[in-house]
């Protein structure tokens, strides 16, 4: 997934109520998933079928899910799987022979942020199975936090309704009862109902050319964790963009998306080579309404992604490079529990850096890198410390809470740092046969550790000590060594800022024509904080930084709009929250308009008044962020 830095803020506030809770005496076990009631140590799941039914009138989806179980523990007759605001009208147990037996079930108490435990008892004459199906008829709630059911008035086309799922991160078990643990891989099928003219596709084996009649059928023959089950339904529509690859979208925005992934094929080309073989079949993207609330999210198979990146000049693709990375670290070596997601989104980062430096160049993989230092480093002042760990104790909380810049950037480094003390060719080496060996398995950051040192760090010439790896995943801050990021145009463009400030040049002096976005992002921030509204007013009257087409570059400009109050280029910092919903673009612009001291009232008007299109999470995390009581 790529996420959104501004709920870091959220994390440090929630999390710091949270700890205190938990006993000293505890023992903390770093392979337990604390967010999952399911008992996954006497019955795993192996495969699933759903049967659902899409309801746009009800915003419901109605069917059957049938996971495929094997008892580990010959002893147990409860199955625990996790659901969240779901109506289970049955139960039953199908036995090899063809028998279905009705099974007891029972919802256990709910928390606030895990759901509720559905407790299936076996019934007496399935108890000496040792594999078996367990077949439930449900509904999912209008509420469903997984779900988004747009109207068709906030589609791009207008006359159609679109409904998506984002399961990432607990989220699945408002849709689909079953483990919702990353650390069981399942395999699935499905078969989807829907109104006649729409559409489905799932992450599964998507036919483009399959007729439009409303029912399809899905089949996902490699086992995925519950995570990346997803599914959506619109007047979608697709267009190849390689033999592998290819686009779905809404028609309206069928001819942007194909210009601007255009090198989609290239991308996964250059990924087999420096990473192994793409297991998945093909790799597609559905671009999705602006209320997406991510960049993008790294369903198998078809990435879902916002449109937000459709900036008409291929500058913002390194979102998919970042997704398509993920079909191999998070995808096919999976962490074991969210508290060790900085395998999935550090591993990712790197990875996305180093396939944009084949793709691009080094310059603006570069400027990128100085970028994330700059944000990790802001970070890193406000973050409780224990956070601040890459593996940190993680037993409370809301997964979805703990993600940000310590994940993503500071994971990063510690794998260019890796890059760094080993040379890059042992370090592919290394990476070649990390997703090798632990291919379609979850690991923990304890086992990640263990073959980092078998494999690199007790090697002769290792100047690297297992203490130096604990250094940066169990411990705060960076250490002394870290690598520090540097780019030769960003300090000429930071110069320049200085300059322009001092009146020492004009604005048409000023190349960002010439310039990568990241150039431009970081010649707004290197802005003096003491610099006149009626400079800023002068700089974007010449530089149209209001009006830009760049979803990075508008949140970059609109932050600094509402830290400096710049009260006259509001109007189009509110059009600038109501053409995104992803949280990244809008989170930070609100929670700079709350804490200048003058407008948080109007940022809670702004918010009313845009709230409607956004998904219930980026909702959520604005309404927390402008200290709205919304229980
Ligand atoms: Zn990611």
């Amino acid at each position: 997934m790529r996420a959104k830095p501004g709920s870091i803020i959220l994390l440090t506030l929630l999390l710091s109520a949270c700890s205190e809770k938990v006993p000293e005496e505890v023992a903390y076990d770093p392979a337990h998933d604390y967010f999952s009631f399911a008992n996954t140590d006497q019955f795993i799941t192996q495969h699933l079928e759903l049967d659902l039914t899409v309801d746009f009138d009800t915003q419901q989806l109605r069917g059957s899910a049938t996971l495929a179980m094997r008892k580990l523990d010959p002893n147990s007759t409860d199955v625990v799987l996790d659901t969240r605001d779901l109506g289970i009208s049955d139960a039953r147990v199908l036995l090899a022979d063809g028998v279905s037996i009705p099974a007891e079930h029972r919802f256990g108490e709910s928390d606030g942020t895990k759901g509720t435990p559905l407790i299936v008892t076996l019934p007496d004459v399935a108890r000496s199975a040792t594999e078996f199906r367990l077949k439930l008829e449900y509904a999912t709630s209008p509420d469903s936090t997984a779900l988004q059911w747009l109207p068709p008035d906030l589609t791009a086309g207008g006359k159609h309704p679109l409904m998506f799922s984002q399961s990432q991160t607990i989220h699945a078990r408002s849709w689909v009862p079953l483990q919702d643990t990353p650390a069981v891989r399942v395999t699935y099928e499905a078969t989807i109902r829907t109104p006649p003219e729409l559409l489905a596709v799932m992450s599964a084996n998507n036919d483009p050319l399959t007729p439009r009649r409303g029912e399809y059928r899905f089949d996902m023959p490699q086992p995925i964790p519950s995570y990346l089950v997803a599914i959506a339904v619109g007047n979608i529509f697709f267009v190849p963009l390689g033999e592998q690859t290819g686009v779905y979208a809404e028609p309206e925005l069928l001819e942007t998306s194909v210009f601007e992934f255009a090198d989609t094929q290239e991308m996964l080309e250059q990924a087999e080579r420096l990473f192994g073989p793409y297991e998945w079949g093909r790799y597609d993207l559905l671009v999705l309404p602006p209320s997406f609330p991510f960049g993008g999210m790294e369903n198998p198979r078809l990435s879902f992604i916002t449109p937000s990146l459709l900036a008409g000049d291929r500058s913002l693709v390194s979102v998919i490079a970042h997704e398509l990375a993920h079909s191999w670290s998070g995808n096919l070596v999976t962490n074991a529990t969210w508290r060790d997601q900085w395998l999935n989104e550090g591993m990712t980062s790197y990875l996305e850096s180093r396939l944009m430096e084949v793709i691009y160049d080094k310059d603006r993989v570069d400027e990128e890198r100085v970028l994330l230092y700059r944000e990790l480093l802001l970070d890193l002042e406000t973050v409780r410390p224990d956070l601040q760990a890459l593996a940190p104790r993680l037993d409370d909380g809301d997964p979805d809470d703990f993600q940000g810049t310590i994940h993503y950037n500071k994971g990063q480094l510690f794998l260019q740092y890796l890059e760094n003390a080993f040379g890059r060719d042992v370090f592919d080496r290394f990476l070649f046969s990390y997703f090798e060996t632990f291919a379609f398995q979850t690991i923990t950051t304890e086992r990640f550790l263990d073959y980092l040192d078998e494999e690199l760090l007790q090697t002769e010439t290792s100047e690297v000590s297992r203490a130096d790896a604990e250094q940066w995943l169990y411990q705060p801050g960076l250490p002394a060594d870290a690598p520090v990021p540097s780019s030769s145009t960003l300090k000429a463009v930071e110069a320049l800022a200085t300059v322009w400030a001092q009146g020492e040049i004009e604005v048409t002096e000023i190349p960002v024509k010439r310039w990568s976005p990241q150039a431009t992002i970081h010649f707004i921030n290197s802005l003096p904080p003491d610099l006149a509204n009626e400079r800023l007013a002068e700089l974007d009257s010449g530089l149209g930084f209001s009006a830009t087409r760049n979803a990075e570059i508008g949140r970059t400009w609109f932050i600094q709009v509402a830290q400096r109050r710049h009260t006259a280029a509001y109007e189009q910092l509110e059009q600038h929250l109501n053409r995104y919903g992803r949280g990244r673009l809008i989170e930070p612009v609100y929670l700079a308009l709350a804490q200048n001291g003058s407008d948080l009232e109007l940022a809670r008007e702004m918010f009313e008044r845009a709230r409607d299109a956004y998904h219930p999470l980026t909702e959520a995390n604005i309404a927390g962020v402008l200290a709205l009581d919304e229980s």
